[in-house]
C-alpha cells in the first residue's frame, strides 16, 4: 500500500482547497448549520450550496465526463470529502440522486432517459429519494410486496414505502415494485422512475427520536405510472436493486466523519470536569479516548486498502462492509461517551442556560443509531464479514 498521494492529486486538492476559500461565504458557520438552523434553513442553505457546486463543477465528482461529471478517480473522490470535511462544509444536497438513481441511470437506463433525469439530478433542479423498504421488508428486500400491474402503456401501482428519506422533498422516487407475485422471490420485481406528483401517491413524515423529519411513509393508491419509466427490463429490478444497493454502500463506507467526532470530542473533554479536575488528566478517559484515536486510524487505513484494491481493478471487496461496521458502530460510542462524561447537563437543548454545545451530543448519540441501520444494519454486515472474510458457515 502507498500512503503518498501522486502530484496530479495534491493538484486536485489544491484546486478545491482554492475553490472552496473562494466560494464557501465568509459568514458560514458549520455549528449554525448542524444545530440552529431550522429543517427548512437548513434545506434552503444547502439547496444554495448545491447550486454553487454546481456552478463550480464539483457537484458528481465522480460522474463521468460525458454526464457531466469530472470522472474523478476513488483517490480525488476520496480527497473531495477530506477537504469539505477540513472546512466542515455542507455535502450537495441531492445526496440520493447523485450517490444512487444517476449512476443507477446511467448502467440501466435507456439513451432517452439518461438524457431527461442525469442533468436534473446533477443541477439539483430534481431531487430524488429511493423507494425499498416496505414495513415487512427491510433487510430481505427481496420479499417486498408493493405491487405494479400493467394495464395499456401504464403500471398501476399499490403498496406501501416506509423510511423513505427525503421523499418530502422529492421530485422523483426509485421505486422497486412487484411486477411479477407468482415466480420467485428474487425473479418478479422491477424498477420504476416515479414522479412523485402523480395522483395516487401519499406521503407523510416521520418524526425522528432526534426530533427531525428526514424520512417518511409512502402510500401508493392505483397510482399510474408509464411505462416508460420503467428502469432496466421488466421482472429482472433484483438486478437494479444490487447495483442501487452496491452504489450506496462503496459511498457510504467513504464518508463516515468518524474522524471530525474525535476531533470534536477531544476538544469537550479538558472543559468537563470529574472530581474537581479535567476529564482530560483522568487516566480512564484518556484510554478511551486513545482507544477512540486508533480505531479511527484503522478505519482510515481500512478505506484506503478498499480504494487499493479498487485501483487496481479488483472489485469492491467486503471492506466496504467492515469500514460501515466499525465507522457507524464506533461513531455512536463516541458520541454515547461524551454523554457519559457530560451526565445531566447531556438533554439539556440550546434553550437551558446550562446547555454544553447547544446539547450536539445528545443529538449526535441519538442520531448515530440510524447509521448502523441505514443501508445494511450492523448484524447484516457481520453475516457479510463472518460468511465472506472469515469463512463461517451460513446461520
Ligand atoms: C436513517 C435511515 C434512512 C433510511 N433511508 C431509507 C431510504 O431512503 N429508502 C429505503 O428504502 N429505506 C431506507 N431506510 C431503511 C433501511 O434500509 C432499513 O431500516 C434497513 O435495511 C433494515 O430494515 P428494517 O428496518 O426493516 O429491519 P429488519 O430487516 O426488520 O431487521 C430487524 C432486526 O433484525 C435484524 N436482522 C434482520 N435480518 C437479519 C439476519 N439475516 N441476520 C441477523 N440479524 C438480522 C436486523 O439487524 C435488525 O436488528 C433508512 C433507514 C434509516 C435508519
Amino acid at each position: 500500500m502507498d500512503f503518498q498521494f501522486a502530484p496530479q492529486e495534491e493538484a486536485f486538492r489544491q484546486e478545491l482547497r482554492s475553490w472552496l476559500e473562494a466560494n464557501l461565504p465568509a459568514d458560514y458557520d458549520p455549528d449554525k448549520f448542524a444545530w440552529e438552523m431550522e429543517a427548512e434553513e437548513r434545506f434552503h442553505f444547502q439547496m444554495a450550496w448545491h447550486r454553487k457546486l454546481h456552478e463550480g463543477r464539483w457537484v458528481g465528482i465522480h460522474w463521468p465526463r460525458e454526464y457531466g461529471g469530472r470522472g474523478a478517480t476513488l483517490i480525488e473522490q476520496f480527497i473531495f470529502h477530506e477537504e469539505l470535511e477540513r472546512v466542515h462544509a455542507p455535502r450537495p444536497a441531492n445526496v440520493l440522486g447523485l450517490l444512487m438513481a444517476g449512476p443507477v441511470i446511467m448502467h440501466w437506463g435507456t439513451d432517452e432517459q439518461k438524457k431527461r433525469y442525469l442533468p436534473k439530478i446533477l443541477s439539483g433542479e430534481e431531487l430524488w429519494c429511493e423507494g425499498l423498504s416496505e414495513p415487512g421488508s427491510g433487510s430481505d428486500l427481496a420479499s417486498l410486496q408493493t405491487r405494479a400491474v400493467e394495464e395499456g402503456d401504464s403500471f398501476i401501482v399499490d403498496g406501501q414505502k416506509v423510511w423513505t428519506s427525503w421523499a418530502h422533498r422529492a421530485q422523483f422516487c426509485q421505486l422497486f415494485v412487484r411486477t411479477d407475485a407468482d415466480g420467485p422471490k428474487h425473479k418478479g420485481m422491477s424498477c420504476l422512475l416515479v414522479d412523485m406528483k402523480t395522483p395516487g401517491i401519499t406521503v407523510r413524515p416521520l418524526v425522528q427520536i432526534t426530533g427531525d423529519a428526514e424520512f417518511n411513509e409512502v402510500f401508493f393508491a392505483e397510482a399510474r405510472i408509464p411505462k416508460a419509466n420503467l428502469l432496466g427490463p421488466k421482472d429482472q429490478g433484483w438486478q437494479v436493486l444490487v447495483t442501487t444497493l452496491m452504489f450506496e454502500r462503496s459511498g457510504i463506507g467513504l464518508d463516515l466523519p468518524v474522524d471530525a467526532t474525535l476531533q470534536q470530542l477531544l476538544a469537550l473533554v479538558p472543559h468537563v470536569e470529574i472530581n474537581g479536575k479535567p476529564a482530560s488528566a483522568d487516566l480512564a478517559v484518556r484510554q478511551k479516548l486513545a482507544q477512540f484515536s486508533i480505531e479511527c486510524k484503522a478505519i482510515r487505513y481500512n478505506v484506503l486498502r478498499h480504494l487499493t484494491r479498487r485501483l487496481k481493478g479488483i472489485p469492491p471487496g467486503p471492506e466496504g462492509s467492515v469500514g460501515k461496521l466499525s465507522g457507524s458502530e464506533l461513531g455512536l460510542r463516541m458520541a454515547a461517551f461524551a454523554t457519559e462524561l457530560l451526565g445531566v447537563y447531556a438533554p439539556l437543548t440550546a434553550d437551558s442556560p446550562f446547555t454544553v454545545e447547544q446539547g450536539r451530543w445528545a443529538r449526535t448519540a441519538l442520531g448515530a443509531r440510524a447509521l448502523t441501520i441505514a443501508g445494511g444494519t450492523s448484524e447484516v454486515q457481520r453475516n457479510i464479514v463472518g460468511e465472506r472474510v472469515l469463512g463461517l458457515p451460513k446461520g
